[in-house]
């Protein structure tokens, strides 16, 4: 049977020229780089060498980026680190409803421990106005974190404005730019952002690996306490291979972003053509001219989401529904409920992402298998109450 992997959000496969970089250093090159003879030193120039590489994807300075064990930590730090570094300035931080759990969940510990978090409404097309984020800031407002691109319905925040907002009022910026990186072009300097939190996997490198850019002159407590790596800020020896792979993936990334983008746009745009044409009551959700090249996020009219997903995943087509935290519980989607949408639309929501390796026949089997299930899966729902199409 026919394998169509329409996740590309949730995750990538690791790109051949990646891995070829990376496997000399799980059996020839193994050394650790904190060693000083010259087994040590080779690899501890690998691991400058892919510092350089992920800076130069964001224009940061090599001395800006610090690897972490992905994403997930990357926004644990940032937020952790802020909070307790300016605690004798304020205990207030700004982020925004639509945030990934690595965000709002640490926020909600941050709450535990004695600070005020405000969550920040987004208008109905997923993004967050200028003034919405002026109006919450107080003389107690430490850090504001807000999302560059959301994992959900790939909305594109205007970062730059509200970067300015941040620096204008003297408060530091950081954004999660895991969905963001190779997707939309990221210039740390010209958007005036302090902090800013990658992932590898997310970009066609392996998983378990990330960074954290900090704008030099921003002080950020330590994060994991024992020997010197990563500038004394984060020990523990380094995974030298995946930070290799994370280096590879970010110098393709770069390299491709032009026709990965077009790549990515054209397919998504053909897919929702095709899938809005041809299966009645279908709603796109967000704005197109703000999104991640690769989102499709679409709701259908009397139909589980849960559903969809089991009957597609039995053609061999993987998709989300809405996102992989919410997938496993009945909860319905936070980032789609802070847009307004009703909470029966919610569950009939799929997000379908392509990615490098999707080809014009994949998508065609998808829409055509898609469009059957739709249609079976209608004619027996209990909540159809549109009869006869
Ligand atoms: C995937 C993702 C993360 C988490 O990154 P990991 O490397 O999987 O820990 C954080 N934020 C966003 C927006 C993501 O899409």
């Amino acid at each position: 049977m026919r394998q169509v992997y329409l996740d590309y959000s949730a995750t990538t496969p690791v790109k051949q020229e990646v891995l070829n970089e990376m496997l000399p250093y799980y059996t020839e090159n193994y050394g650790n780089p904190s060693s000083l003879y010259s087994l040590g030193l080779k690899t501890k120039e690998a691991i400058d060498k892919a510092r350089s590489q992920v800076a130069s994807l964001i224009n940061a300075d090599s001395k800006e980026i610090f690897f972490t064990a992905g994403g997930t930590e990357a926004d644990n730090w940032a937020l952790m680190g802020i909070a307790d570094g300016l605690k004798h300035k304020g205990n207030h931080i700004i982020t925004s409803k639509v945030e990934h759990h690595a965000i709002l969940h640490s926020c909600e510990f941050l709450e535990k421990h004695g600070y005020d978090v405000t969550y920040l409404d987004v208008e109905p097309d997923g993004r967050i106005k200028p003034e919405t984020l002026e109006k919450a800031i107080t003389s107690k407002t430490i850090l504001i974190s807000i999302m560059m691109v959301n994992n959900e319905v790939g909305t594109v925040q205007p970062i730059r404005e509200l970067a300015g907002i941040a620096n204008r009022h003297n408060v530091l910026f950081h954004t999660d730019a895991v969905q963001a990186l190779g997707n939309v072009s990221i210039d740390v300097k010209s958007l005036g952002v302090d902090l800013l939190s990658m992932s590898a996997h997310k970009i066609y490198g392996p998983k378990g690996v990330g960074a954290l850019f900090v704008r030099k002159g921003v002080r950020l407590p330590n994060f994991l306490h024992g020997g010197a790596q990563e500038m004394g800020k984060r020990a523990g020896t380094e995974n030298l291979p995946a930070i290799v792979g994370f280096g590879k993936a970010s110098e393709l990334a770069k390299e491709n972003f032009n026709d990965h983008v077009k790549h990515l746009s054209e397919l998504r745009n053909y897919m929702v053509d095709r899938i809005v044409a041809e299966i009645p009551k279908v709603y796109l959700n967000g704005t197109l001219k703000y999104r991640h090249p690769g989102n499709a996020n679409l709701t259908f009219d009397y139909i589980e989401g849960e559903s969809l997903l089991i009957l597609l995943d039995s053609k061999g087509i993987s998709v989300s529904t809405g996102s992989a935290c919410s997938s496993k519980s009945l909860k319905p989607s936070h980032v789609l409920d802070a847009m307004g949408i009703p909470w029966e639309q919610i569950h009939g929501t799929l997000r379908i992402t392509v990615g490098d390796f999707t080809t014009k026949e994949d998508i065609d089997y998808v829409v055509d298998q898609l469009r059957n299930i739709v249609e079976t899966l209608r004619k027996i729902s209990p909540i159809n109450d549109e009869k006869g199409w």
